[in-house]
């Protein structure tokens, strides 16, 4: 189900009781559901990265940064998150350089989402790095962006404490 689906779903099955449903944002992958689906990832770099993407490679600058992806395997959300949050893994995706080197703050979750959807609506955001996170999609320029001082999630994703205590 893609997010565009799924929110119209939402707005449809709370018109009636006035309910403002909100994309959750859970800080520890335990607090993530289960289910398949996808996320957007809230990671503090505190110090100049080199990374590589691909044949590119590029010097993030501390920062917020925010990372779009899927999780369909066993464990879904939940297991995906806590190999994010997890140090000095062994370096399998693109974004395994940004969270081995910066701190996992949190996840915005969408069970049944679709990564590409969540980038769309995030396309005001800068891409610090072509094709980083993006390899095997044909839609996105990257799936990292960078999340500047001040910005403001989507109107119906939740406004977490990791965000607010740093820009508020
Ligand atoms: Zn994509």
């Amino acid at each position: 189900m893609s997010v565009v689906y799924a929110r119209r779903a939402l707005r449809r099955a709370t018109a009636s009781s006035k309910v403002n449903v909100m994309f959750a944002f859970v800080e520890t992958a335990a607090a993530a559901p289960r289910d398949s689906g996808a996320y957007a990832l809230l990671v503090a770099l505190g110090a100049a990265l080199p990374v590589e993407a691909g044949p590119r490679r590029a010097t993030l600058s501390p920062g917020l940064y925010v990372y779009c992806g899927s999780a369909n395997g066993p464990g879904g959300l939940a297991a995906r998150l806590a190999r994010h949050m997890r140090r000095d893994k062994p370096r399998r995706w693109h974004v395994d350089q940004l969270t081995n080197a910066g701190a996992p703050l949190g996840a915005w979750v969408f069970p049944g989402g679709c990564e590409c959807a969540i980038n769309v609506t995030l396309k005001a955001l800068p891409v610090p790095v072509e094709g980083f996170g993006s390899s095997d999609c044909r839609r996105c320029r990257a799936h990292l962006r960078l999340w500047p001082a001040g910005a403001t999630p989507p109107e119906d994703w939740a406004r977490p404490a990791a965000l607010l205590n740093r820009f508020e």
